[in-house]
């Protein structure tokens, strides 16, 4: 199955998802994750009408990045735009925030200050997302809710002027029972629902979640972008 294929196939998944959850199909952005795969796979989705990736290091995607540069990609495909949506080491905001249109995965007040500095520097406004560790997994990235650390961020966001909050971002932990990431997807919009009353002076409708085994589930959580890497790209080499 080519790219074109996938992509066809998992938006007639989407519409159909959609419609049974009483949502309009415009209300759910579709960001594909190239990470892992080639420069070439980011034109070849694009030209198949993607125009939002994820990538989740900075690395990988500055050398892509050079690369679609020396094909004039950005030139001519001027609204794609590229998220960082894996966990940043504050040595590599600065880089990041160039390199970006959002980052995604701030998951400190440390990284949020960096990137914010970072932004200033480059003269650029940075939309980002929160990530919330909804899970217990070592694994996975976020700040957890109620806690001093997300309390502290949520307080100095809006003196951090080159940064603009968009949402939440989360990730559950994998289940082969689409169900079982349910309480997770539920959990974080009640979570934004409750900051944003909490804190008037942010505007935050963004939830970031689902992906390819569970974006339909997210989809009635009330998702607005779901990030599906395999679905569209086919299966990542195992690292
Ligand atoms: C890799 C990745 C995805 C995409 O996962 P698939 O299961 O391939 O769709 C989504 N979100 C994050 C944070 C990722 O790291």
């Amino acid at each position: 199955m080519s790219i074109a294929d996938n992509l066809a196939r998992l938006e007639e998944q989407i519409t159909a998802t959609c419609h049974r959850a009483n949502r309009q199909r415009e209300s759910v952005h579709l960001m594909a994750v190239s990470k892992t795969h080639p420069s070439d796979a980011i034109i070849e989705a694009y030209a198949a009408g993607v125009r939002l990736f994820g990538e989740n290091r900075v690395q990988e995607y500055a050398l892509k990045r050079a690369a679609l540069q020396s094909q004039d990609f950005f030139a001519q495909h001027a609204p794609a735009a590229i998220h960082c949506i894996g966990h940043l080491q504050s040595n590599k905001a600065a880089q990041a925030a160039q390199l970006f249109d959002s980052v995604d995965s701030v998951d400190s007040l440390r990284l949020a200050d960096r990137l914010n500095k970072a932004a200033a520097e480059a003269n650029k406004q940075l939309p980002i997302f929160i990530e919330i560790k909804l899970s217990p997994e070592e694994s996975k990235h976020g700040l957890t809710p109620d806690t001093v650390e997300l309390d502290a961020l949520l307080e100095k966001l809006p003196n951090l002027a080159h940064l603009e909050l968009r949402g939440l971002m989360t990730v559950p932990p994998y289940s082969d029972d689409l169900e079982q990431a349910r309480p997770y997807f539920r959990q974080l919009r009640k979570l934004r629902d409750s900051l944003a009353q909490q804190h008037p002076r942010l505007t935050f409708d963004g939830l970031s979640m689902g992906m390819s085994h569970d974006f339909s589930v997210a989809i009635e959580e009330d998702a607005t972008l779901i990030r599906i890497g395999t679905a569209i790209f086919g299966a990542r080499p195992a690292v």
